[in-house]
């Protein structure tokens, strides 16, 4: 990743990336570019490197944001009406984080709004389209992310993953996608979406400017009580002897192309490490577990955006049921609503044993199955999804088979894992495919050391 310095200078990075966003504007990347600001701090960081001052690891570097990260810098829509006009008073941890190294922002990217989606077909904005082939999806929920980084129109971008929308857009665009350990990095200040399964992460063209990027956002944050003690940075390197392959996850299911990608990865490892088949029969039902648990921590965590505190509010509104009424009906998109009425399905109080308890139950059992997993090897391979990028509008229609595409991401997110999307070839087609690399809790800076094996 280029930083400014005395050769390159900031205002020019920023130039050259505010006009690759405006020439593939097409793509429907942004939801908002930052100009003016951008441009100002630029201006900034090369003042201080003419005058031989400090600056820091990021300095100059453009970056795009996902537009669920609160901060000044335009209006945090989450690619929503009823947020489309929210300007936030505070900046998210992690945008502060990356900020005071001197990074940039550009702009903030597309996604599914409120991130409930695998394509970015969810936004209210309209669809960010795949980097590879304009008539695909670019996957989701952080779609426009993806695309900026895939496009070259900046190094890196920021996203979140509550359970593949780093990764699965990664790999729909080629380029390395990195959800860490639940925890490791603040989630104070990014739009809630499921709050036992969202992480913040990262897009970039290398697990080493990943690497860079975790290192200067980690930590824990009074502010957000679920982050982890720094261990990120005083992680001792671990040798690697063991990769773990899923036997479930190979079946005519999934992509010829993929399943090639695999054996073709795996035959390359198997030169130096030894592979363990494992046997993981509780993944089965990791998809279902998903679709309870999160749906209804998405109804507890929606249930803010009712009209009267910040964003759209419906007019002509003749008492305070029909403000929250009107103001929900129309602000949200179709899927928010679906999760909201799935979510207060499973939590309401005949269903709740029968549905959110159970759910919860056996994601315990998930969570011991990769325990016991990590106890036979140190990391686990699989692919990201079971097909590459699908087209645009093929699976609007039918939610249920837009879950399934999820159905290789989510099982970590419930265990709370780190997973890297590794770029693995393209079909003949040109279409992009990925793997994921899954490691245990708090492997994550081993596990991008380790990845490089595998490019
Ligand atoms: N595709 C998944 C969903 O729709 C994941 C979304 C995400 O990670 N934000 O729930």
């Amino acid at each position: 990743m280029q930083i400014a310095d005395k050769t390159h200078s900031a205002v020019n990075m920023i130039k050259t990336a505010l006009e690759r966003a405006k020439k593939y504007a097409r793509y429907h990347i942004f939801t908002s570019l930052n100009e003016e600001a951008a441009l100002k701090k630029a201006e900034e960081i090369d003042r201080k490197i003419k005058n031989g001052e400090s600056v820091g690891h990021l300095a100059g570097v453009p970056y795009a944001c996902k537009d669920n990260f609160l901060s000044p810098e335009g209006n945090t829509t989450a690619s929503s009406k009823i947020l489309e006009s929210f300007a936030s008073p505070i900046t998210s941890t992690a945008v502060k984080k990356l900020e005071q190294e001197g990074a940039i922002m550009i702009g903030r990217t597309n996604m599914d709004s409120f991130a409930h989606g695998s394509s970015t077909e969810n936004s209210y904005f309209g669809p960010t389209h795949n980097a590879k082939d304009f008539d695909r999806v670019a996957g989701g929920s952080s779609g426009g992310s993806a695309v900026a980084v895939s496009l070259d129109i900046v190094p890196f971008a920021t996203g979140t993953d509550t359970g593949g929308s780093i990764r699965q857009p990664a790999s729909f665009n080629g380029i390395y996608g990195f959800k860490p350990t639940y925890g490791t990095i603040s989630r104070y200040g990014v739009v809630a979406m499921a709050s036992s399964t969202d992480c913040v992460g990262f897009f970039a063209k290398t697990p080493d400017d990943i690497n860079l990027l975790m290192e200067i956002s980690n930590g824990q944050d009074s502010y957000d009580l679920t982050t982890l003690p720094d261990y990120y940075n005083n992680t001792e390197e671990k040798t690697t002897k063991k990769i773990g392959v899923i036997k479930d996850f190979d079946n005519d299911k999934v992509a010829p192309e993929i399943r090639t990608a695999m054996k073709t990865k795996l035959s390359q490892l198997s030169k130096k490490y030894e592979i363990v088949e494992l046997d993981m029969p509780t993944l089965k039902y990791a998809l279902a577990v998903y679709y309870i648990v999160v749906p209804a921590e998405i109804s507890s965590n929606l249930s803010r955006h009712d009209g009267i505190r910040y964003g759209f509010r419906a007019d002509d509104c003749h008492s305070l049921d029909d403000v929250y009424r009107q103001s929900r009906s129309l602000g949200f998109m179709p899927e928010n609503k679906r999760r909201i009425m799935i979510g207060n399905f499973v939590l309401s109080s005949g269903f709740y044993d029968a549905y959110y308890l159970k759910a919860e139950k056996v994601r315990t059992l998930i969570i011991q199955e990769y325990e016991k997993a990590f106890k036979q090897c140190d990391y686990i391979l699989t692919p990201v999804s079971p097909n590459p990028a699908f087209r645009l509008g093929e699976k609007t229609d039918d939610p249920v088979s837009m879950y399934l595409e999820d159905i290789m991401s989510v099982p970590l997110n419930l265990a709370g894992l780190p997973g890297l999307a590794i770029p693995a070839g393209e079909t003949k087609d040109g279409l992009s495919l990925g793997l994921q690399l899954i490691g245990p809790r708090r492997s994550d800076k081993n596990l991008l050391e380790f990845s490089k094996e595998l490019e």
